[in-house]
């Protein structure tokens, strides 16, 4: 497919932008229409955009999701994490099946698309369902297998045997060659994961390449029962028993909120990323002390994630930039921490750079991931700077076409099959939580 798109604003100016394939391949303000003929076999397939009264930027990478979950939006909310847990979230996850992850995940990429996001980083349940939703909806997806052994010999047996099982049946699947996906490891925490499974696992990744994304240091309590158990803190165990030697620049720590001076100092070690959720920590009452700068300047890649719609309730990144960016001024007391060019790059081009993609800023040879705003939005009136304004003032209905890997898959706020997703997340909702 071939885009081009004429006299948009970037970074200020107009310009087009020509997107050949996957990537973009030109920008200049005389860069020549593509012309009828030029590109054999897709005289059908060129699309050009009038890019008057159109800002663009890039998409949002999302690091730390559970789509399905977002089928549990607003079940449950605001009692305690355990009652919560036990009493609405784990009986009603018993109930879970292909058909309902496969229409969950598909709720989730259709608002994932809506809001601008081309890359998001799941953890759940029933993975192949998942990919093929990311397959149907056309974005990009690391699609980890998530699990727990409670410290039971027989259960991380199981645990291993089903992760190594739907690794072989994925490199056997048709998505085994997709562009757009990516398996992941995805232990669900240290202290739901015995030590000998996160390292086994952590193996099982390095020999293939693959990613381990897990949750890390989310609350203070799980902090002080690490202590507590083992005698150290959760980033100085995982790195004892040499899980953050094993995975380096693939391993993806969510939340990573409550840290000492030496677990920052060992995460940049290891150039490891981690995964801020602003609006899911200050929901669950985790806490809001993220130390970003602190991160960013041992070397560590931070990315930003919205974490499941059970505790974030929208996928919406654009929200969560915002968030994000005014907790670092608010905590620090300081109006220049975290200024809007720094919260998109890290919500956009960290998150694609965790994930080994180059893509998240507008520039020749990059994926082309990106989206277009309408600047006639009230949050772009008056445009006296367009990226303060998408990040403090927009909200996502500004967001009118977004391009994933070269592919517009919402043009004019439309997402193909909006309707059927829509209904369909209705219909299996009555099978998840009314058993
Ligand atoms: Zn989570």
């Amino acid at each position: 497919m071939v885009i081009f798109i004429k006299d948009v604003l970037l970074n200020g100016e107009k310009t087009s932008i020509l997107i050949e394939n996957e990537s973009i391949t030109g920008i200049g303000k005389n860069l020549s229409m593509p012309v009828s003929g030029t590109y054999p076999d897709s005289d059908n397939d060129t699309k050009i955009i009038d890019g008057n009264g159109l800002a663009v930027f890039p998409t949002f990478a999302n690091m730390h999701t559970h789509a399905a979950m977002t089928l549990f939006r607003g079940y449950g909310d605001d009692h305690p994490l355990q009652e919560w847990l036990n009493q609405w979230i784990w009986p009603a996850e018993r109930n879970l099946d292909d058909d309902i992850v496969y229409w969950g995940t598909r709720l989730a990429c259709l608002e994932m698309i809506k809001s601008g996001t081309t890359l998001f980083n799941d953890m759940y349940f029933f993975p192949e369902a998942a990919m093929r939703a990311v397959h149907d909806s056309g974005i990009r997806a690391m699609i980890g297998f998530t699990g727990f052994d409670f410290f039971n010999p027989e259960s991380a047996d199981k645990l291993k045997k089903d992760i190594s099982d739907w690794y072989d049946n994925y490199s056997k699947s048709e998505f085994q060659n997709s562009k757009l996906m990516i398996p992941v490891v995805a232990p669900h925490a240290p202290y739901t994961v015995s030590g000998d499974t996160l390292l086994w696992l952590a193996d099982f990744a390095a020999e293939r390449g693959m990613h381990y994304h897990i949750h890390m240091s989310e609350t203070a309590g799980e902090v002080t029962n690490s202590i507590e158990q083992y005698g150290i803190r959760p980033y100085i165990r995982l790195e004892k028993l040499g899980v953050l030697d094993r995975c380096g620049d693939r391993f993806i720590g969510a939340h990573s909120l409550h840290l000492d001076d030496d677990e920052i100092k060992i995460l940049g070690q290891h150039r490891a990323a981690v995964v801020h959720n602003p609006n899911s920590n200050l929901k669950l009452g985790s806490g809001y002390k993220f130390m970003f700068n602190e991160l960013r300047d041992a070397g560590v890649n931070v990315t930003l994630g919205t974490d499941g719609c059970s505790s974030s309730n929208n996928l919406d990144m654009l929200e969560a930039s915002k968030t994000m960016a005014l907790l670092q001024k608010g905590w620090r007391g300081d109006p220049t921490a975290m200024p809007a060019s720094e919260a998109i790059q890290v919500a956009s081009a960290n998150g694609f750079k965790a994930a080994g993609l180059n893509a998240g800023k507008i520039s020749v040879g990059t994926k082309a991931d990106l989206l277009l705003v309408n600047l006639d939005n009230i949050g772009f009136v008056p445009n006296n700077d367009t990226l303060s304004n998408f990040i403090y003032a927009a909200h996502s209905e500004s967001i009118d076409t977004v391009v994933c890997n070269g592919r517009i898959v919402m043009s004019n706020h439309h997402v193909n099959d909006e309707r059927t997703i829509k209904d369909e997340a209705r219909r299996v909702v009555q099978k998840l939580l009314c058993k």
